[in-house]
């Protein structure tokens, strides 16, 4: 069974093929990078969206070898997203479905997430740490169903870090540039604030007390400070989570999962656990069409239930732990 997997909730138009043991044969993306300074802007990825679609479909089929008459499965990122985005992939996935006579799997990208990060790494059942620029949550499958053991109360940390770079004047994605400052800095922490309630974390007051920071210090050690607090608070909500879930692996996914500092805490907190670490390979930590693919194969091969065409799908908000996983 081949599946094209289509991603279009942010930042990303992916398309990607994927077969029935996981197999990757083919991963085309291309990504909505918005002016310094400045955020994504729905209308504008929607509309990169749109102009890239066609290539990056037709590149996705001519890597894999593959036409669409070999393709039995399509899938797609119905949410959650921003909508403008996440429609070009709907519409796009209608009309190839369609067209073609395929059958048509909606797709939870978070749920996307976690499974091509558990196909890769081997994870089996894992507590998963998802830290993207839409999510911050803490999970564990439980009586089918992802359960949250610990989320954000306010911004996501992708949002922590790329607003801070962006008021700092940085471009977005801005994570990769602090993780790379904080490196510089000689360890010298400034105080930030530190917001753990329950097992849920709140960013948003960090956020403005960094960029006050930022007029008075060295930009290396406020990159270093928000790193080190923000991530002492994901680690500190994961091992409470571990302990209390006794899951003997833990999996962290998504785009800030490229940190090395923050795999490094999560690594500790793992080893105190006796809990295993996994970490999704940087190459798919981001969005991409295999994660959808994959799950659309998993959801088909286990329910076999498709959509029918006019009834597919996009919603912005779809939140993880109201979807029903049968292959899990
Ligand atoms: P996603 O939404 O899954 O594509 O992830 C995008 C987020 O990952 C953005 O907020 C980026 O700033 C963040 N990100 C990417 N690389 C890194 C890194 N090395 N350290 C921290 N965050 C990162
Ligand atoms: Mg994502």
């Amino acid at each position: 069974m081949l599946c094209l997997g289509i991603e279009s909730t942010a930042h990303t138009f992916g398309c990607a093929v994927v077969d029935e043991k996981g197999r990757i044969l083919s991963d085309a993306r291309a990504v909505y990078r918005a002016p310094e300074g400045k955020g994504i802007h729905p209308r504008e990825a929607s509309r990169h969206h749109i102009e890239a679609s066609h290539g990056v479909l037709k590149e996705a089929l001519s890597q894999a070898g593959a036409g669409m008459k070999d393709i039995d499965l399509v899938g797609y990122s119905a949410g959650p997203g921003l909508g403008p985005c996440l429609r070009v992939g709907a519409v796009v996935a209608r009309t190839v479905a369609g067209y073609h006579k395929k059958p048509l799997v909606p797709v939870n990208h978070a749920l996307g997430h976690i499974e091509l990060g558990a196909a890769l790494t081997g994870a089996s059942d894992p507590l998963v740490l998802l830290v993207s620029g839409g999510h911050t949550m803490i999970l564990a499958f439980l009586e089918k169903r992802w359960r949250v053991f610990g989320e954000t109360l306010d911004i996501t940390i992708g949002q922590l870090l790329d607003q801070f770079g962006r008021a700092m004047g940085f471009a977005s994605p801005c994570g990769g540039r602090i993780e790379k400052l904080a490196s510089e800095s000689s360890g010298q922490y400034l105080h930030l604030p530190y917001v753990v309630k329950g097992n849920d974390v709140s960013f948003s007051g960090m956020l403005t007390a960094a960029v006050k920071l930022a007029s008075t210090s060295k930009m290396a050690d406020v990159c270093y400070s928000l790193q080190e607090t923000s991530f002492a608070m994901l680690a500190e909500a994961v091992e409470r989570a571990l302990s209390f879930t006794g899951k003997k692996e833990m999996m962290i996914v998504g785009g800030v999962s490229a940190n090395k500092r923050l795999a490094q805490m999560l690594e500790m907190a793992c080893e105190r656990q006796a809990s295993r670490f996994f970490a999704c390979p940087i190459k798919y930590a981001g969005d991409n069409g295999a994660q959808i693919a994959w799950t659309a194969i998993l959801d088909y091969k286990k329910t076999k239930k498709a959509v029918k065409i006019p009834d597919a799908f996009a919603t912005q908000s779809w939140r993880l732990d109201t979807v029903d996983v049968a292959w899990r």
